[in-house]
């Protein structure tokens, strides 16, 4: 897939801060691009940069043959940047707003287009002032898409949201991803990043410690699974039941609390199959069965060394 945007080896001080200390990534066209990290790890200085925003003190930015010192102005017809709430009139309506951001630009999406497409017609006509915190936030999104860019840049779009409107946000940006655009995101939220990305770059301290799609970063660190039974049968049928998971190859250690046994295994069917076998044979009831799921937070934690703060 053509690579619509390169940057290399970015860096960014403000006095004594190393906001952003080395970042280099590719990004595709069509895919959805995800920045996470902790507080301050640099991923708003990244966009930024990205954006034209803030001079890097060192790197390169790329959008194909295009960069920021030749070619600003073809660049800016290229890229749809979310603004701050604070861009936008209070005092005007979704549609006043749209008309006038789109006043700025040589080419233009239709509002219609755009206010339908953000789910905001019925409320084309109300002040953004008396708007809630999900519609301004989709405001935003259309504000980006009014020159119809190929690549549009969403800085923690869901912050603060309530998840009805975060999921109605998703599907905003999947209809984007639907279109062909391509989306640099960054987030907050492990659950959007594992959701909506093909590939997530985690940063930390000016630096990208791992990047790669979801389900390759879960995988990497998917050695082991960990399986939770119940008995009914009491804890002497447990007690029973972890000696004989002990001894199972496929087993790689196990916990018991009462009745409740959790079983870490690279091969779950195998070893669920084996213990039913034996349970079947002892006549010992088993309650509930749960295979746990690594997620991209295991991830995060695994990489960053730092628990996610939501
Ligand atoms: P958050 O998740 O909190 O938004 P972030 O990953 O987006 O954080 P940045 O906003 O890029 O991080 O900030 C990286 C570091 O640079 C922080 O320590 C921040 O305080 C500092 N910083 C960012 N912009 C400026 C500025 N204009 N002047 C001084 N320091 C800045």
């Amino acid at each position: 897939m053509t690579t619509v945007l390169e940057v290399k080896e970015l860096k960014k001080s403000f006095g004594a801060i190393h906001a952003v200390q080395d970042i280099s990534f590719k990004v595709k066209a069509g895919e959805v691009f995800t920045i996470i990290g902790p507080n301050g790890a640099g991923k708003t200085t990244t966009l930024e940069m990205i954006e034209g925003l803030v001079t890097p003190d060192y790197g390169h930015i790329q959008f194909g043959d295009l960069d920021w010192n030749r070619n600003a102005n073809a660049i800016k017809m290229m890229i749809g940047v979310q603004p701050q709430s604070s861009a936008m009139f209070d005092l005007l309506t979704p549609e006043e707003n749209l008309e006038l951001f789109a006043t700025f630009y040589g080419k233009a999406r239709s509002t219609e287009d755009i206010l339908a497409m953000i789910n905001l017609t019925e409320h084309r006509r109300n002040r953004v002032k008396n708007l809630s915190g999900g519609q301004r936030q989709r405001l935003a999104i259309g504000l980006a898409m009014i020159s119809d860019p190929e690549i549009i840049f969403l800085d923690e779009p869901t912050t603060g949201l309530d998840p009805q409107a975060r999921r109605n946000i998703w599907d905003i940006i999947l209809q984007l991803k639907s279109l062909g655009k391509t989306i640099i995101l960054t987030t907050h939220y492990m659950e959007e990043a594992e959701k909506l990305s093909d590939r997530v770059c985690i940063v930390d301290q000016g630096r990208i410690v791992t990047l790669d799609s979801p389900a390759a970063l879960i995988e990497k660190l998917t050695v082991e699974r960990e399986v939770r039974l119940s008995f009914l049968d009491g804890v002497e049928a447990a007690e029973e039941g972890e000696i004989f998971a002990k001894d199972l190859s496929s087993v790689s250690r196990t916990e018991r609390d009462a009745t409740s046994l959790t079983i870490w295994t690279p091969k779950p069917e195998d070893t669920l199959y084996d213990l039913f076998k034996f349970t079947k044979e002892q006549e010992y009831q088993i309650e509930q069965v749960s295979i746990r799921e690594m997620s991209l937070e295991d991830v995060f934690i695994a990489f960053t060394g730092k628990e996610w703060r939501d």
